[in-house]
C-alpha cells in the first residue's frame, strides 16, 4: 500500500451479479491531488467509483481508505470523510436549494460561502435549477462537509464548457486545500488540462496512467485507448 494514500484500490475486481466489469484495478489518490478517471462508454468508470464509495462489493481485491481496508457501506464511509456525487447527482427536485443543502453532512452556510452563485437560489425548488446550478448545488453540498476524499461522477455531463470550467476551478481550489479528488470524465482533454494525474480505463482495466501533462503529450495514444475499447 501507499502510506500517504487517502483512497487506494489494490487488485480491485467488481461487477454486477455474474458479470465481471473491473479487473485488477490499482489506483491511488493522495491528499491535495486532483485525479481524472477516463475511458470510453462502458469502460468501468462509474463501477470503479461505486466500488470505492462502498456501493458495490469487490469480488476480489481491496479498497483502502486512509490505510484501512474497508468493506463498509457508503453511509459509514461518508461519516469517515468520503463524499460521493453520483452521475444522477442525488438532488431532491421537489425540495428547495437550501433544503437540499441541509440534507448534506456540511453546514449550508459554508456551502453558500463556497458557491455564492447559489445564494439567490436558496428558496427555489432544485428541480427548477439549470443543470449547471444543480451541479453547483451537489458539489458545494459535498465539499461543505470538508471531506478527505471527493469522488465525482461525470461532472460535465450536459453542461456548457464555461460552467465546466467554473466547476473545475472550484474543485481545484478544494484540492489545493488538501482534499483528494477523483473525477470521472467523458471529456478527456478538458480533464487532463485540469487534473494532476489520470487513469485511463479500457474494458475494466487500467490501460494507461500517469501525470496529466504526460498523457496530454501522448493524447493520440489516450484517444486510441478509447477507440479500441
Ligand atoms: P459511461 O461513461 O457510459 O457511464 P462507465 O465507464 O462509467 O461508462 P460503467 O457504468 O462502469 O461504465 O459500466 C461498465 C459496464 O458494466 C458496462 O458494460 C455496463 O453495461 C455494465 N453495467 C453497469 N451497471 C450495471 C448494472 N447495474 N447491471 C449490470 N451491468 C451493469
Amino acid at each position: 500500500e501507499s502510506p500517504d494514500a487517502v483512497i487506494e484500490a489494490r487488485g480491485l475486481c467488481a461487477g454486477y451479479g455474474a458479470v465481471p466489469v473491473l479487473r485488477d484495478v490499482d489506483l491511488v489518490v493522495r491528499p491535495g491531488e486532483l485525479v481524472a478517471l477516463l475511458g470510453a462508454n462502458g469502460a468501468g468508470k462509474t463501477t470503479t467509483l461505486k466500488a470505492l464509495a462502498g456501493l458495490l462489493p469487490p469480488s476480489r481485491g481491496s479498497v483502502f481508505y486512509r490505510g484501512v481496508r474497508r468493506s463498509d457501506s457508503l453511509a459509514s464511509r461518508s461519516r469517515a470523510g468520503l463524499a460521493y456525487v453520483p452521475e444522477e447527482r442525488g438532488i431532491f427536485r421537489g425540495l428547495t436549494t437550501l433544503e437540499n443543502l441541509r440534507l448534506g453532512r456540511g453546514d449550508p452556510a459554508v456551502a453558500l460561502e463556497l458557491m455564492p452563485e447559489l445564494k439567490p437560489l436558496v428558496r427555489r425548488p432544485a428541480g427548477l435549477l439549470s443543470g449547471g446550478e444543480q451541479q453547483m448545488l451537489t458539489i458545494a453540498r459535498a465539499l461543505a462537509a470538508e471531506p478527505a476524499i471527493f469522488l465525482c461522477d461525470e461532472l460535465s455531463l450536459g453542461l456548457a464548457p464555461i460552467i465546466v470550467e467554473r466547476l473545475l476551478t472550484f474543485i481545484r481550489t478544494a484540492a489545493s486545500r488538501g482534499v483528494a479528488v477523483l473525477l470521472v470524465e467523458q471529456q478527456a482533454r478538458a480533464a487532463l488540462l485540469a487534473c494532476d494525474r489520470a487513469y485511463v480505463l479500457r474494458r475494466g482495466q487500467v490501460a494507461m496512467s500517469g501525470r496529466a501533462a504526460d498523457l496530454l503529450h501522448r493524447f493520440g495514444e489516450v484517444e486510441g485507448q478509447y477507440l479500441s475499447g
